[in-house]
């Protein structure tokens, strides 16, 4: 029976249950830290914050939430452990690197002049899958790739160059983060001819584009889709994400595809908050959209019970065992 990291140590894949496949807790971009007004980071505020704002979730049937968390992204693993232990519930942590423009890419940049740095960023990715992230004892389950705006980088090229050779050796699922539904079909193609198994990927914020054509020509590629920002209708309009997948689920996509929010409620650095303008376009921006508003809504459109699960456990449970 196929093995997965969770936070708290390995579980069988049969006991995922209904997965959250791209969340975050915490999540910084590059800078945070050198905001001289930002308050210190406060782990247990966010472990509170974090638990408080997943009990819904978990009364709603959530059994497992993959933290998408790119290792430069501000990943707390000592939280996830926390969170995880208070509330319950499997959490799954990645290894991996988010977008040239939002990571930390300078330190493999800066080496990267001098050599290829493949090798040692595998080499990275392998270490925090099989023998843990720093000295916390816990072991990667995904590992997080990232592309740009309609292009992939250089140095992004090679960070998924390294996720596919680093899932290769390790068997670990690869879930990828694109912007603005655009870059998807590249990626997979990218990731497959680098030696990753399509079965084990998941083409991740494909929701931020309505083009039928552009999910289906990453469909048949073999690998998993994700409809992971549901309810952020700041960057692209719910409706028209609903209307894509309950199509695609019509024509029998079902076993393809994973639901999720990238919601995550504590941001590091400053206080911040969006325009009133912007607050109604992110009023479903949670932990729950899915269960609470998206499932309805599929149901209503006559999507049955048994596809539902399909999708909210089946796949991610074929995901992480690779069948
Ligand atoms: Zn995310």
């Amino acid at each position: 029976m196929a093995k997965v990291n969770t936070v708290l140590g390995q579980i069988s894949a049969d006991e995922l249950g209904q997965t959250l496949i791209h969340e975050h807790l915490t999540f910084g971009y590059l800078g945070w830290d050198c905001d001289a007004l930002a308050p210190p980071y406060d782990r247990e505020a966010a472990a509170k914050t974090c638990v408080e704002a997943l009990k819904e979730a978990k009364a709603y049937g959530l059994k497992t939430l993959v933290d998408a968390t790119a290792s430069d992204a501000g990943r707390d693993i000592e939280l996830q452990k926390i969170v995880s232990e208070r509330l319950g519930i499997n959490i799954i942590c990645a290894t991996g690197m988010y977008t040239e423009r939002y990571g930390k890419p300078g330190y493999l940049k800066f080496r990267s002049q001098v050599y290829d740095i493949t090798a040692e960023v595998c080499e990275t990715f392998v270490k925090e899958i099989t023998k843990g992230i720093g000295n916390t004892g816990v072991k990667a389950g995904v590992i997080k790739a990232a592309t740009g705006h309609g292009k992939i980088s250089a140095y992004e090229e090679k960070m998924l160059k390294a996720a596919a050779r680093a899932q290769k050796e390790t068997g670990v699922p690869i879930i990828t983060h694109t912007e603005a539904g655009t870059m998807g079909p590249e990626q997979a193609d990218f990731l497959i001819s680098e030696g990753a198994d399509p079965k084990r990927i998941t083409i991740g914020h494909m929701c931020g584009n309505a083009n039928l054509q552009y999910h289906l020509s990453v469909l048949d590629k073999g690998v998993y889709i994700a409809f992971d920002r549901l309810g952020i209708d700041l960057l692209f309009p719910d409706r028209l994400r609903k209307a894509c997948l309950i199509g695609l689920v019509g024509i029998g996509y079902a076993d393809r595809i994973l639901l999720s929010q990238d919601h995550g409620p504590y941001w590091l650095g400053r206080f911040f908050e969006f325009p009133d303008a912007a607050k109604p376009l992110l009023a479903n921006w949670s932990y729950v959209h899915v269960f609470k508003n998206i499932i309805p809504a599929l149901k209503e459109a006559g999507i049955n019970d048994n596809k539902i699960n399909t999708m909210m456990v089946e796949n991610p449970r074929r995901l992480f065992s690779g069948e």
